[in-house]
C-alpha cells in the first residue's frame, strides 16, 4: 500500500506531465480536470478561488499557466529524487513553475487547511489574473493579512522585495520560517509575481521557495523530497501563529544596485536604466500599480476569454475573424501529445 507521501507524489507526477501555455487547449483541459472540480468555475479573468473556514487571514496562491511553448503532454523522468524532462522530450521546460505551487494548494485543500486559495490565470505574461483580482475584487481582501505565493526557485527564500520594492517584512519572514520549521531566510531579490499585485492592500506579500531550479528552461528540475516536506509542513503548520508587521500603505525601496543579478539587470535595461543606479532611483518615476481607464489593447490582453465569448455571441467565429483580418487560420504551433 502506498503511503500518504507516495500518494501525493503520484498526484504531482501526473500533473507535471501537462504542458499548458495560457490560452491553449491543454490549459483549458488542465483547469477542467484539476481545478474546476475543486474550486468550481473561474472568475472573468480565469482565476480560481476558494475559502476554507470563515474569515481567512492568509491567501495561498499559485498560477495555472506554464511557459511551455506548445500545449500537450511531455515525457518526464525521475532520478536521484529529482524530476526533470526526459532526454527525448521535446519540451522547452518542465513547468514546476507553477505546477508545484498548484499541487501544494490542492493538497492543502484536500487536507482541509483553513485559508483562502487562489490559482491565478496568466501569471507568466504579466500577472494579468492577479492584477484583475485586485482591481475588481479588492473588497474581498478585507481581513487578508498574508499572501503567500508558492512560486519561487530554490530551498531557502522567503521573498521580501519584488523588483526593489518591499512587499513583506523581515520579521514576518523569520516568523514564517519558524512556523514552517524550514531553513528559509528573507530574500530581497524577487521579481514581479502575483503576490506583488497585493502589496498595496495586504500587509505581508511573499513567495516561498518550493524546491525547483532552472525554471523556464529545458534543464528545469524539481526536488521531490523537498516538495514532500514542504507540503507536509504547509498542511501541519499552526497558521494562527503567523503575524503581520508591514504597513502596506507605505512604499519602501531596497537600496541595492540594479546590477546585482542578471534578471534584474535586463528588467532595468528595458526601461533604460544606467549602470550604478539604485532601485530607488530607477523606480522613482515608475509606478507598477498605475491606474486609469484601459485601452482596447489592454482589454483584449486582459480579458481574452470574455472577449472571445462575446464575439461568438455576436455570431462571429474564428474563420470569419481570420477572413476579416487577413490572418491565415492554421498557423499555430499544433497541439500534440507525447512529444
Ligand atoms: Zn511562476
Amino acid at each position: 500500500m502506498k503511503t500518504e507521501y507516495q500518494e501525493r507524489e503520484s498526484r504531482f507526477l501526473e500533473m507535471i506531465r501537462t504542458c499548458r501555455p495560457d490560452m491553449s487547449k491543454a490549459h483549458a483541459a488542465f483547469c477542467a480536470k484539476y481545478l474546476e472540480p475543486v474550486f468550481g468555475p473561474p472568475d472573468l479573468a480565469g482565476n480560481y478561488t476558494l475559502d476554507i473556514g470563515a474569515n481567512p487571514r492568509a491567501m495561498f496562491a499559485a498560477h495555472s499557466d506554464t511557459v511551455h511553448s506548445v500545449g500537450g503532454n511531455q515525457k518526464i523522468q525521475v532520478s536521484g529524487g529529482m524530476v526533470r524532462l526526459h532526454p527525448k522530450a521535446k519540451s522547452n521546460c518542465l513547468g514546476a513553475d507553477c505546477t508545484t505551487g498548484v499541487h501544494i494548494i490542492l493538497e492543502m485543500i484536500r487536507a482541509n487547511v483553513p485559508g483562502r486559495y487562489a490559482i491565478f490565470a496568466t501569471e507568466e505574461i504579466g500577472c494579468i489574473g492577479s492584477r484583475d483580482y485586485v482591481k475588481r475584487r479588492a473588497d474581498e481582501l478585507a481581513g487578508i493579512e498574508f499572501v503567500i505565493s508558492l512560486d519561487r526557485k530554490g530551498y531557502n527564500s522567503i521573498i521580501t522585495h519584488q523588483m526593489g520594492r518591499r512587499t513583506a517584512s523581515d520579521s514576518f519572514a523569520f516568523n514564517l520560517a519558524g512556523i514552517l520549521d524550514l531553513d528559509l531566510t528573507p530574500d530581497p531579490t524577487g521579481s514581479y509575481t502575483d503576490s506583488n499585485e497585493f502589496a498595496r492592500h495586504v500587509s505581508e506579500c511573499t513567495n516561498v521557495s518550493v524546491g525547483y531550479f532552472g525554471q523556464h528552461g529545458p534543464g528545469e528540475y524539481q526536488d521531490l523530497a523537498f516538495l514532500g516536506k514542504l507540503t507536509e509542513r504547509m498542511i501541519r503548520a499552526d497558521w494562527s501563529q503567523l503575524k503581520a508587521f508591514r504597513d502596506h500603505t507605505v512604499t519602501e525601496f531596497d537600496d541595492w544596485p540594479l546590477t546585482v543579478s542578471k534578471g534584474k539587470k535586463s528588467a532595468g535595461k528595458k526601461a533604460g536604466y544606467s549602470s550604478g543606479q539604485s532601485w530607488r532611483e530607477f523606480m522613482r518615476d515608475f509606478d507598477p500599480w498605475e491606474t486609469g481607464p484601459m485601452s482596447m489593447r489592454e482589454l483584449v490582453r486582459d480579458y481574452p476569454h470574455a472577449i472571445a465569448d462575446w464575439l461568438e455571441d455576436q455570431g462571429l467565429n474564428a474563420n470569419d475573424l481570420c477572413n476579416e483580418l487577413g490572418i491565415s487560420n492554421g498557423t499555430r504551433g499544433g497541439y500534440g501529445n507525447g512529444y
